[in-house]
């Protein structure tokens, strides 16, 4: 069971204010500080696209078999966690072989489908869950990977689109609630097919 919001709120407030997280310094971000004053960075000129890992599957880092961190897979996707951060439960949804989104043979496209909406049904059932975001982004790898980020109940500066912030932001819980809640997700898609592995 994942904590409540005042758990949570407990916690961060034990710790004092929250640091910045590391997206700060990330190329990417978007934000400066400008005369004390928060402001969009100057956008830079037109480049060329930079190579995506694993591009046509050469040195993929996400082909890569034998993986601790999967707690779920059948024979065709899996479904991974990454290290634990602040939102209660964050995972990854990819097929086992190389492809991207538009890659999809209509038969993968169904499952990619129903997968995803098993796991948005099963992580907001867990307790004190409010939402689970997913999302594709794929600017940082070319092998298909969903985002699903669990956000939680009655922590509402943490909704919407700045939820993935949050994740980098928020120190991690304890962690054998976290692995509770992950072997539970995995428990529950396994009741549909394949094996949970955690
Ligand atoms: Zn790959």
């Amino acid at each position: 069971m994942a904590e409540t919001a005042d758990q949570i709120y407990a916690r961060v407030q034990a710790g004092g204010d929250l640091p910045a997280p590391s997206v700060t310094e990330w190329d990417v971000f978007p934000w400066v500080v400008r005369d004390g004053e928060i402001a969009p960075k100057p956008l830079a000129p037109p480049a060329p696209e930079e190579p995506r890992n694993g591009e046509d599957g050469v040195d993929c880092n996400l082909c890569a078999t034998d993986r601790p961190d999967v707690i779920w897979q059948d024979e065709s996707w899996r479904v991974k966690h990454l290290k634990q951060s602040g939102l209660p439960v964050v995972l990854i949804l990819e097929p086992l072989e190389h492809y991207d989104l538009p890659d999809l043979d209509e038969h993968q496209a169904a499952e990619f489908g129903v997968l995803t909406v098993r796991l948005v049904r099963i992580i907001e059932s867990l307790p004190n869950i409010a939402r689970c975001h997913a999302m594709r982004i794929g600017d940082g790898a070319e092998h298909l990977h969903m985002w699903f980020l669990a956000r939680p109940k009655d922590l509402l500066s943490v909704r919407g689109s700045f939820s993935p912030d949050w994740d980098d932001i928020l120190p991690p819980g304890p962690e054998e609630i976290w692995r509770a809640d992950l072997a539970e997700v995995a428990r529950k898609l396994a009741t549909h097919g394949g094996e949970a592995l955690v």
